[in-house]
This record gives structure tokens, sequence and C-alpha cells, in this order.
């Protein structure tokens, strides 16, 4: 209650300040009301500003004299548009005082700049001089990304690489698992990338250091670029009925959402950028066949050159005609279909934890760092499996063919009612293909059991062969059925089995 009762207001009414009186009920930033009342402010504004249009002495900016456009504003971002002569500026200016005295809504001169375009060096002096104005030089920011009329260059991209390599760089990020790093590629670091791809085109080198950032960061737990890549980003980005995981594809997802800016153009979006191009560029003009315009903003010609990519689709035309435009659908049509796996039922919709999962997913796949695949790439290591200390480790001998690992499957598929008997890594791939995407509850539990302890055999071997800690397969064994009995629950047909 004291931060509502403690503030003093005081009332501009007419230019004259009121005494200061203290608050019963304060109003704070915010505040539900806030956007109503910011709404009303703005629409004074844009009465004062629109009393310029019928003033003789006030010319527009060149290219907003047919939309009579005077200002953008978003939140407290406000940009004002004027030929860039004294005299229309200080009428401009005056409109704005206007406002001011009345809201009591001040500029920030110390945050506001003024910029030239084809005006000549004197009268830009006067202006500023008169006018007490700082020059400022494009591009700069606006919602969070630049404002230019070039190419985006790297070093203003930077904002959004040094973004990401902030949030992977985190301690906590380090101590996540592939699985959890994967949710973190997925879940934030694309949104960053899809705020600044919905308006740019990035350039090319942006879009591959972002990539080899998350790339090595899903990998090695750190965004230093490194090459060692258990699987190929182009995989990881492929759906999952193809064997992938479904991270964007930034450079297809950013040729996708700049179609859908063209779309908006072609549609006739009621929107003042689109109504914009249409007036000063397109004038009527068909979108395939018309010169890009070589006086447009780089922005403008990366958007109607987007026609490139919708002639790539046997049905772009189609998708360009639509009432309704989906990045996504365009971007599944750019990326093409890949090959489906037929074990791909393991990894989607599943009720195994996700690192157990990914873990299991490196196995189908045959890229888990065992002792004879380090050999192959040159990396000198103990050939032993450190489990039982009996044969070389490979895939095969590790989940399979050593005694221990036999032991620990023989146990928990007892305590589980397991009825099948452990082969070799091609017969239960080969097994949990033909299962596909049966649901019982036999086979959901089938699934669950394969990961847990592929997820556990692994982990064991970890400890050993890095922290030499080593556990009894009893032990092994009980942290399986403890993760089962998590995760049981989640589905009612396995739930069932456990209970029975
Ligand atoms: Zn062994």
């Amino acid at each position: 209650m004291a931060c509502l009762t403690s503030v003093t207001y005081s009332i501009n009414v007419n230019g004259e300040i009121t005494e200061a009186f203290q608050a019963k009920k304060g109003l704070r930033q915010g505040d539900p009301i806030s956007p109503y009342l910011f709404v009303i402010c703005m629409e004074y504004l844009n009465r004062c500003l629109s009393e310029l249009k019928v003033d003789k002495g006030f010319h527009f900016h060149s290219q907003c004299k047919k939309f009579e456009l005077l200002h953008v504003c978003f939140a407290d971002d406000l940009l004002l548009f004027s030929r860039g002569d004294e005299h229309s500026v200080r009428k401009l200016l005056q409109a704005f005082d206007k406002f001011s005295l009345v809201s009591g809504l001040k500029a920030n001169n110390a945050k506001s700049s003024i910029y030239f375009g084809g005006v000549q060096q004197e009268n830009q002096l006067s202006i500023l001089q008169e006018f007490g104005l700082v020059k400022g030089e494009l591009p700069f920011k606006y919602l969070g990304v630049p404002l230019s009329s070039k190419k985006l260059s790297i070093a203003q991209c930077q904002p959004l690489i040094q973004k990401i390599l902030t949030r992977i760089e985190c301690w906590s990020a380090r101590m996540l698992s592939y699985a959890g790093r994967l949710q973190l590629i997925k879940a934030v670091l694309t949104s960053i990338q899809i705020y600044w791809s919905l308006v740019f085109l990035l350039p090319q080198k942006v879009v591959k250091t972002i990539q080899a950032a998350c790339r090595s960061f899903l990998w090695s737990g750190r965004a230093s670029i490194t090459k060692r890549n258990l699987v190929s980003w182009e995989q990881l980005c492929y759906p999952k009925e193809a064997g992938g995981w479904n991270i964007i594809n930034l450079e297809l997802w950013n040729k996708a959402a700049i179609c859908k800016q063209l779309w908006n153009i072609l549609k006739k979006k009621d929107k003042i950028w689109v109504r914009w191009i249409h007036g000063y560029y397109m004038k009527q003009q068909d979108w395939k066949t018309m010169p890009i315009p070589s006086q447009a903003a780089w922005v403008v010609k990366k958007i109607l050159g987007a026609r490139d990519y919708m002639a790539t689709l046997p049905d772009g035309d189609t998708l360009m005609e639509q009432d309704n435009f989906s990045i996504k659908k365009l971007y599944i049509a750019l990326r093409g279909t890949p090959e489906k796996r037929n074990w791909h039922h393991m990894i989607s919709k599943s009720i195994v934890a996700p690192k157990c999962l990914f873990i299991l997913w490196l196995a189908i796949m045959k890229r888990m760092t065992t002792c004879d695949r380090l050999q192959k790439f040159g990396i000198q290591c103990d050939q032993a499996c450190c489990l039982c200390s009996q044969g070389n480790e490979s895939l095969n001998h590790l989940f399979f063919l050593c005694p221990y690992s036999a032991n620990v499957w023989d146990k928990l598929a007892m305590w589980c009612g397991v009825q099948r008997k452990a082969g070799a890594w091609d017969d239960e791939v080969e097994y949990l293909e033909r299962q596909g995407a049966s649901k019982t509850g036999k086979q959901l539990m089938y699934r669950l059991f394969v990961a847990t302890i592929v997820y556990h055999i692994w982990r064991e071997r970890n400890e050993r062969r890095f922290n030499s800690k080593a556990s009894h397969e009893e032990s092994v064994v009980r942290q399986c059925q403890l993760m089962m009995v998590m995760r049981e629950e989640l589905n009612p047909k396995v739930h069932k089995m456990f209970v029975n």
C-alpha cells in the first residue's frame, strides 16, 4: 500500500502545473488501465500532427506524401517525418510541443536524434543549430532490430549472436544433459532467431555462425566452436519421422518468413508498409515479372526477391494465392520430405525420459563414442570394456555381449515381466522397427525398458571411465527400476502392467 500512497501528483491544466497532492489510489507502470490512457494520449498526438496536413507551410517527406505519413509510434518510440527544410521541421516540432504542453509528455532530447537523407550540408547545420538536436546516423535500433536501408552487416547482427552466446555460456546451461541442451536450443535459441528472421534475410555468415554455436553447444556444452559432431546438423533438423529432432533449419525458416512478407504485399494486407510498397514500387505491376527497383532499400529488394524461392516450388503460385499463409507449411515444402525411419515411433511421443531417449537415439544411429569408433577416428584409448574387462568395447559388446550388461538386462527383464531375450544391437533395432507404431502396453513397456537400460549402462560406463567410480550391477538395476517406476505412471496401459 505504501507505494500507492507515498507518491505525489500534480496535474498539467492548459500548460499550468497544479499544486502537488498526495495519492490515495496510485497508478503504476503495468496497471491494466495504462494502455488505455496511452492510446487516448496518442490519439491526441495524432490530432495535433494531423493539423499539419492542411498547413500550407509544412511539406511532407517526399516518400511520405502519398500517404500523408507524419509519424510512426510504438509504445514510447516515436518517429516523426518531414521534408528536410527548417520551416517544416519547425512546424513539426511545434505540433509536438503543443501535445507536450497539454499532456506533460516531453521528448527526452538526450535520447532523440535527427536523421537526414539527401539534405544539403548547410541546411543540416542550420536545422541542428536552431533546434538543438543531435544528428544521428543510420542504422539505429527500433523495437530491438537495426533499421537501415543498406544490407545488414555482420557487425549489426552481432547483438543477436551475442544474445545466443550469453544464453549458452551461462553456468546452468553447462550442467544440462544432451536432451536438456537440445530443448534449450529448440525453445530459447530459435525464438531469438525467429524474431530477427521474420524481419530480415539474415546474412549467410550470421546463419552459419549461429548454427555452429548451437551445434557446438549441443555436443560439447560450450559455445566455442568444436568439430566433434556425433550426428550432422542436417540430420538433427529432420522431422522425428525421419529420425531427427525437428530443430529449425534457420536458413530455410528465414526464407519462408521472408516469403510471408511477400505474401502480405500480394494480398494487399492493411499495413502501412504494405501500402507504402504498393504506392512507391509495385504500382499495379505483376509481382512475378516486375523488375526489382534498384533504388529500393535492401530489405524491400530481398522481400520482392523472395519470388525466386517460390519459383522453386511446384505449388508456389497456389501457396501465394491462398487466403492464409503458414510459414511452417512453406518451411516444410522448402525442406522437402526426408526418408522415413521405421524406428521413429521409438523417439516420438514416448513416455521415456528425454535424456534416455537421446542416448538411445545415438545408439540406434550407431554414433555413440564407444572405443572401437574412437579408434577409427585415430583417438587412442584403452579398448578393454570397463564393465567386465573381458572383451573390447563396441556397441554390441557394451549392451549385449558383456556379462555385466547381460546380468542387468536379465534381472530388470524379470522384474518388469519383459520376455524378450537380448540379442544383438541390429536385432533390437529391427525388432523395434517391426513393432512400428504399436501402442499396446507390452510394447510401450518394452520401449521404456530398452531406453532405460541403455541409458544406465552407458552412464555406468562413463562413470567408470571418467570418474573411476564403479557400481555393482544390482545398483544399476535399482536405478533402472526407480526410473521406470517414475515414468510408467505417464501411460495408463503401462501403469496397469506394473500394478499387475
Ligand atoms: Zn564388457
